[in-house]
C-alpha cells in the first residue's frame, strides 16, 4: 500500500484495547465519542477539561490503526513524559524534538520507517525541516493528532507560528483523518482550529469544562501572605501556589516553611534533576505545597490536589481554567482560591503594554539576538542556538520583561523561533555490543561509573536513556563533574553516545538573518493581538473583579457554553444563598412588619428596618408584596396596616 493511502481498517476493539494496555475498565466521557469519530476516519476536534484524558483518544487509536500515529505538541517535557508513559506499558512510541543529538534523531527515524513504533511525537517546528517532511511522507501514516490545537489559532491565547505548518501534512496525507484536542477553545478559537487544519466538515466532540467537585471562590485582600496561610490551615491535602515570579515562588516557599507548611518552589529556570525532583517529592506527597510559576502542571497528573491558590492573576481566563483545573482530578471536594488585591487590576492591564513594546525595540532585540547568536546578515536558516535571556540582556543592557515580549513577537511573526520549554534530560545509549564491553581498559573512576550505570539503567543497548549524574555521583561518592567527565571518556572511547542535560532556551532560526530595517511586524501580530490580548485580560478581570453572579457560569459562557446553570458553590453563589431566606423565614419577616405597621399611625421604612435589623430594600420587597395583596398601605412616609372595617 502507498505511503499516501491511510489504512482504516480495525485490527482490535477499543475497550479491549483500553483494558489490555491501561488496565482501565471503561472509557471517560466523551472518549469513547473521540475515538470512535476518527477510528471512521473523520476529521474530529475533542474539547475536554484539563485531566479529561485527552491522550487516550489518540492513543487508543493508534493502537487500532494499522502505522503510525503523527502527534503533534508543542512541549518538549510533555512529549518526553508520554514517550517515557507508554515504552512502560509496551507500547512502542519515539519522540523528535531539537534538543535531540544527530543520532538520536536517525534512530528514531528509522524505527518508525521500520514500522517499529505506532507514535512518532514531534513538535511543530520539526514540520518546517523539508527533509523530515521528505521523510516522513515514506512512512506509513494512519492518523495525525494536533494536541494543544489552540496553538494554531491566532486568536488563542498560545499561538505558535510553526503549528501553521501542520496544514502541509494534510496535503502530503490526504485521506489520514486528524484528531485536534484542546483543553479550552472559546467558539471563535473551535472554528479557526477546524479551517486551519483544512478539516473536511465541523465535528466536534465537546464536553461542559464545568468541574463540579471544585468550588471557586476570590478572596480580596490587603495582605496576600495572611489569607494563603489561612486558605491552606483550613483545607487539608495537597496544594498549588500560582506566581508569577521566580523570585516569588523561593520566597513564599520559604515563607509557608517558617510557618510550619512544608513547601517546595518550582519554575523553569531550575535544572531538570531538580525539577524533577521537586516534583517526585510533591507527587509523593512528602511535600504538601509546591509553590510554583505556570512552568508547573503541565502534563503532571497528581489527582488528589486538593486546593489550588493563585496568589497573582494569570492574564487570561484559559489560563486560569487549565491552572485551576489541576485541583481534584480525581472527582473529589476541592477548592480553587483567587487571592486579589486592589492593585492587580491595573496590573494586568499594564501588561498588555508591556507585552508589546515599540517596534524599534523589537526590530534591535533581533539584530542584537542574531550578534548573540554570532549570526551574520543572510545567514542562519535552520540554525539552532541556546539562548539565555539573562545573560543576553546583560550583555546589552536589555531590561528582560520587554525583550522576552520582543522575541516572543518575532516568534510570531515568524523571524526566529524562540523556545522556553527546552530542558533536556541528560542521557546515553551504549554503542559498543556487550562483549566488546568486557575488553574494555578504563581508568578506575571511569570504569566505576560504566558499571553503576550498567546496573541502574535498563535498555541502554537499545536507546537513549534518561540517566542523572547527580544520582550516580551520590551513590559512587563522587562529585558530578568526575561522573561528567567519565561520561565524556566513555564517548571518547567509542562505548557510548552521551547527551548531558541542556537547562538553556534555544533560538531556531526560522529564515536566513535579515537586514534589521526589514524586519516587519505585521498588524495582524501587534495591533490586532494587542486588542485580543485586552479582550483575554478583561475576561479574567470581569471573573476576579466582577461579584455580581456565578463566577462559574461566567467562565463556562466564555467558553461557548450555553446551557449554563449557576454552580451554587463559588463564593458568590454562596454568598447569595446565604441571603435567600427560607419560606418560614419569610412568613415570620411579614408578620414583624405587620405587627410594627400595626401601631398608631404606621412606621417607616427606615424605621422598620431598623427595629427588625434587615436592609431596607427587604423591607420595601415585602411592603411591596403586602401593599400588593391589600394588608397595609402607605400613607406619607409611613406604612400602615389596612383597618378591617
Ligand atoms: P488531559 O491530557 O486531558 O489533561 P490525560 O490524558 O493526561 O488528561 O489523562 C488524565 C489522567 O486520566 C491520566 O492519569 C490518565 O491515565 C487517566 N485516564 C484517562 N482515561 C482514563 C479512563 N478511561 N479510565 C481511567 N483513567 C483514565
Amino acid at each position: 500500500m502507498s505511503a499516501r493511502t491511510a489504512s482504516t481498517q480495525r485490527i482490535a476493539d477499543p475497550l479491549e484495547i483500553l483494558r489490555k494496555n491501561w488496565g482501565y475498565d471503561s472509557f471517560r466521557p466523551m472518549q469513547r465519542e473521540i475515538i470512535d469519530s476518527v477510528l471512521g476516519g473523520n476529521d474530529t476536534l475533542g474539547l475536554l477539561p484539563t485531566g479529561g484524558g485527552k491522550s487516550i483518544t489518540f492513543q487508543v487509536p493508534a493502537l487500532a490503526f494499522e502505522g503510525l500515529t503523527v502527534v503533534v505538541t508543542p512541549l518538549i517535557s510533555l512529549m518526553k513524559d508520554q514517550v517515557d508513559n507508554l515504552l512502560q506499558r509496551g507500547v512502542q512510541a519515539v519522540c523528535l524534538h531539537s534538543g535531540l543529538t544527530r543520532a538520536e534523531h536517525k534512530y528514531g527515524i528509522d524505527r518508525c520507517m521500520l514500522g517499529r513504533a505506532k507514535l512518532l511525537y514531534v513538535s511543530p517546528e520539526r514540520l518546517q525541516s523539508k527533509q523530515f517532511i521528505d521523510q516522513l511522507s515514506l512512512m506509513k501514516v494512519s492518523l495525525l493528532v494536533v494536541d494543544e490545537a489552540h496553538c494554531i489559532s491566532q486568536w488563542g491565547y498560545d499561538f505558535r507560528p510553526s503549528y501553521l505548518n501542520i496544514v502541509r501534512l494534510r496535503e502530503i496525507f490526504p485521506s489520514v483523518p486528524v484528531l485536534a484536542l484542546t483543553a479550552s477553545a472559546t467558539p471563535e478559537v473551535r472554528t479557526d482550529i477546524m479551517s486551519r487544519l483544512a478539516f473536511r466538515g465541523e465535528n466536534v466532540f465537546a464536553l461542559s469544562f464545568a468541574r463540579p467537585n471544585i468550588s471557586y471562590a476570590v478572596r480580596y485582600v490587603d495582605h496576600k501572605d495572611t489569607m494563603l496561610l489561612r486558605a491552606l490551615r483550613a483545607t487539608s491535602g495537597t496544594a498549588i501556589v500560582y506566581v508569577r515570579s521566580r523570585r516569588r515562588t523561593y520566597e513564599l516557599a520559604q515563607m509557608l516553611q517558617r510557618e510550619g507548611i512544608s513547601a517546595l518552589h518550582y519554575h523553569a529556570g531550575l535544572s531538570p534533576d531538580d525539577k524533577s525532583d521537586r516534583q517526585e517529592r510533591w507527587k509523593r506527597g512528602e511535600v504538601r505545597v509546591i509553590v510554583a510559576t505556570n512552568a508547573f502542571g503541565m502534563g503532571i497528573d497528581k489527582p488528589d490536589v486538593r486546593l489550588v491558590v493563585h496568589y497573582d492573576l494569570p492574564p487570561s481566563l484559559e489560563e486560569y481554567y487549565q491552572e485551576a483545573g489541576r485541583a481534584g482530578r480525581d472527582g473529589r471536594e476541592s477548592y480553587a482560591l483567587v487571592i486579589a488585591s486592589k492593585p492587580d487590576k491595573g496590573l494586568l492591564t499594564r501588561r498588555v503594554g508591556e507585552a508589546f513594546p515599540p517596534r524599534d525595540y523589537i526590530r534591535k532585540v533581533y539584530e542584537l539576538a542574531c550578534v548573540f547568536c554570532g549570526i551574520a546578515v543572510g545567514e542562519g536558516f535552520e540554525v539552532v542556538r541556546e539562548f539565555d535571556l539573562a545573560t543576553f540582556c546583560n550583555r546589552f543592557h536589555l531590561q528582560p520583561a520587554p525583550a522576552r515580549s520582543a522575541l516572543m513577537l518575532l516568534t510570531r511573526a515568524g523571524w526566529l523561533e524562540y523556545v522556553e520549554d527546552a530542558a533536556t534530560r541528560s542521557r546515553i545509549m551504549l554503542t559498543a555490543g556487550k562483549t566488546e564491553l568486557y575488553d574494555l581498559r578504563l581508568d578506575g573512576v571511569t570504569d566505576s561509573v560504566l558499571q553503576l550505570v550498567l546496573r541502574t539503567y535498563t535498555g541502554l543497548f537499545a536507546d537513549y536513556v534518561n540517566i542523572s549524574e547527580s544520582l550516580i555521583a551520590r551513590r559512587l561518592n563522587l562529585t558530578e563533574e568526575q561522573v561528567y567527565q567519565s561520561l565524556l571518556a566513555l564517548c571518547r572511547a567509542h562505548v557510548a553516545s552521551y547527551v548531558p542535560h541542556s537547562e538553556n532556551p534555544y533560538i531556531y532560526f526560522t529564515t536566513a538573518r535579515e537586514e534589521t530595517r526589514h524586519v516587519l511586524i505585521p498588524r495582524d501580530i501587534y495591533e490586532v493581538q494587542r486588542e485580543r490580548m485586552a479582550v483575554r485580560v478583561r475576561a479574567i478581570q470581569d471573573f476576579v473583579f466582577g461579584a455580581s453572579s456565578c463566577r462559574v457560569a461566567r467562565m463556562l459562557r466564555y467558553f461557548g457554553e450555553t446551557q449554563v446553570d449557576m454552580c451554587g458553590k463559588c463564593d458568590v453563589c454562596r454568598e447569595q444563598n446565604m441571603h435567600r431566606p427560607t419560606k418560614k423565614e419569610t412568613i415570620r419577616f411579614e408578620e414583624n412588619v405587620i405587627r410594627l405597621a400595626a401601631q398608631p399611625g404606621g412606621r417607616t421604612i427606615g424605621y422598620i428596618a431598623e427595629q427588625l435589623s434587615a436592609k431596607p430594600e427587604r423591607v420595601i420587597e415585602v411592603v411591596r408584596e403586602l401593599m400588593d395583596d391589600g394588608t397595609v398601605v402607605m400613607t406619607g412616609d409611613k406604612i400602615q396596616t389596612v383597618q378591617c372595617e
